[in-house]
């Protein structure tokens, strides 16, 4: 338990000085943990005052974590269309801005940034809040702030398959007091963690259980300690893998608004069709090249096979026109994000890879890639 048993924890309080490691490392005064990445969206949503009716503009490409947060709070999501930076296009955020529009959400997917500057602008202008989903953007930079400190509040998982694990748990990041003390109450029932002890605490706004535990915080200090590690690590093989590919004729890469922020998780690539596309990613599985992820198809992170959210299978009723609103945003055509997400692959970038490994590895891509492009290009 995080909080009470002064007495018998002997000084020892791992999520508080696990927070205050997340807090330096992002350059905020504030971190939240809570239990996951998903509860940190939530969380930070409740706690930006985001309810009923309210929209949230978010992309059309990400993981179901950052839609099932906004309709967790009452809010609809609207959503908006990725580019070539396989995130937010700020003229698809631009011209879906409504007076209901409350947040603008950013997803830094797969371990690179969203266009930021172009993203707060806009945010300023319309007087909107920005949260960034930086869940799977650990040690992401733009423009020498790291990923999750840009906007009003950022949120990270530490979830299992993120760069650094806690087992299961999130965060919540932010420069408020205010928003701070909403996200500090609201994580464990609204208790101020004032009293003597639980039972002497008031409870200023009702809240409810996102609390993590010693054990997974724990576990995250140990991570943490080790993140510039990983990054580095990651950083090499993605580069080794990226300088073998540039010289693949009829590949082109995503647009990085920040190139040396990005955090090399993922190398993201477009072919010239969807066709090619799906051709390269089961020519890259045949060669036992696993790793290849052509999100188009994915049931996880494109809005085109999230079936559950376009049919309005919602695990608890809503208001007839809460979902109706709902329905109709998930249910548009998305066609700029689709000829992005159609042509795309990304190539996961492992931290077990030696130097070797990464070039032996980047050669084997290379030469699938090329067999692919011309191939498809004798056909034409
Ligand atoms: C992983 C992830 C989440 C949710 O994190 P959990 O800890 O698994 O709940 C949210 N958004 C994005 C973009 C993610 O990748």
């Amino acid at each position: 338990m995080r909080y009470g048993f002064d007495a018998q924890r002997k000084g020892i309080w791992k999520a508080r000085e696990l927070e205050q490691a997340l807090a330096q490392r992002i350059q905020v005064p504030h971190a939240q943990l809570v239990s996951s990445g998903t509860a940190a969206l939530s969380l930070a949503l409740s706690a930006m005052g985001v309810g009923a009716g309210d929209e949230v503009i978010l992309p059309t490409f990400t993981f179901v974590a950052s839609m099932e947060a906004v309709i967790s709070v009452g809010a609809v999501p609207v959503f908006a269309d990725v580019d070539r930076s396989l995130t937010l296009d700020p003229d698809s955020v631009a011209s879906a801005i409504t007076e209901r529009t409350r947040v603008i959400m950013p997803v830094h997917m797969c371990g690179s940034m969203a266009r930021m500057t172009e993203l707060m602008d806009l945010a300023d202008r319309h007087g909107l809040m920005v949260l960034e989903d930086a869940c799977q953007a650990l040690g992401g930079q733009y423009r020498g702030k790291p990923l999750g400190s840009l906007g009003h509040a950022g949120c990270f998982s530490f979830d299992y398959v993120k760069l650094i694990t806690c087992g299961e748990g999130g965060a919540v990041v932010t420069s408020s007091p205010k928003l701070f003390e909403r996200l500090e109450q609201g994580s464990d029932h609204g208790h101020d963690h004032l009293g003597v002890d639980r039972g002497a605490d008031d409870h200023p706004i009702l809240g409810y259980n996102f609390r993590i535990s010693e054990l997974n915080a724990a576990v995250g200090l140990a991570q943490l300690r080790r993140l510039d590690e990983f990054l580095e690590v990651q950083k090499r093989n993605h580069r080794l893998i990226r300088e073998i590919l540039d010289s693949v004729p009829g590949l082109s890469f995503r647009e990085i608004p920040d190139p040396k922020g990005d955090s090399g998780s993922f190398l993201s690539f477009f072919l010239p069709s969807e066709q090619m596309a799906r051709e390269a990613v089961s020519a890259l599985a045949g060669a036992g090249l696993g790793g290849h992820f052509h999100w188009y198809d994915n049931r996880w992170h494109y809005i085109r096979r999230w079936q559950h959210l376009q049919n309005g299978n919602f695990m608890y009723p809503l208001s007839a026109e809460l979902r109706k609103s709902i329905m109709q945003q998930s249910n548009r055509a998305f066609a700029a994000s689709d000829s992005v997400m159609s042509t795309c692959l990304s190539s996961a970038i492992s931290l077990v890879w030696t130097e070797e490994e990464a070039k032996a590895r980047g050669e084997a891509i290379a030469q699938v890639l090329q067999t692919v492009l011309k191939g498809s290009m004798k056909r034409v």
